[in-house]
């Protein structure tokens, strides 16, 4: 299963991922996973993307997509992936679709959490309490979503035209979410 996880932030992907890479043996792969990892580590990585991500804006593109291209040549992706956190705009997206058709290794699917947005600002904040992540302060917070409206949102059509789109609800519990997600990707892979 090679799979995109798209959706505002504060939609549970990354809590979705886990569930799904667990269900389909595959791994998942967060670029904000990777990019805390390496902050915390102090690697140059980690330099270079620490300023955007504290003010809520993308890293570079160049900085992003190498990153990416080098995490999918790794062996634990040979069987698939569940991408969290990339694409976030069109031109990465495009960039995917190449590395993955130089390897003939196409997307099965994109699957679209959705979320209104009167959730989304209520989800965040909670999770700033809990994970007392930086990047999770009201002005960031407002940045992101900007980000994600501006930026990340185009990708929806994007993958709608190429005929890889799946969106489910992401009200619910995440059980229920899980359930519905596989359900979902069952119809376009195993
Ligand atoms: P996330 O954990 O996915 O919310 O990502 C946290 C932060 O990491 C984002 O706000 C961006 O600054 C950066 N980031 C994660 N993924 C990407 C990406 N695909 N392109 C650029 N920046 C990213």
């Amino acid at each position: 299963m090679r799979c995109v996880l798209v959706g505002p932030p504060g939609a549970g992907k990354g809590t979705q991922a886990q569930f799904l890479a667990a269900h389909y043996s595959i791994p998942h792969i967060s670029t904000g996973d990777i990019f805390r990892a390496n902050l915390k580590a102090g690697t140059e990585l980690g330099i270079q993307a620490k300023g955007f991500m504290d003010r809520g804006e993308l890293v570079p593109d160049s900085v992003t997509n190498d990153m990416v291209k080098d995490r999918l040549t790794h062996d634990d992706a040979v069987n698939g992936f569940l991408l969290d956190g990339f694409p976030r705009n069109v031109a990465q997206a495009e960039v995917l679709r190449s590395i993955l058709a130089d390897k003939k290794t196409p997307l099965h699917a994109v699957l679209e959490f959705s979320l209104p947005d009167e959730d989304i600002i209520a989800r965040l904040l909670q999770r700033a309490e809990i994970e007392k992540r930086e990047d999770d302060k009201e002005d960031v917070i407002k940045r992101r979503l900007e980000v994600y409206a501006e930026q990340t949102a185009p990708i929806i059509s994007f993958y709608r035209n190429e005929g890889l789109l799946i969106s489910i609800s992401a009200v619910g519990t995440i059980e229920e979410i899980t359930a519905n997600a596989i359900a979902a990707l069952s119809r376009v892979a195993q």
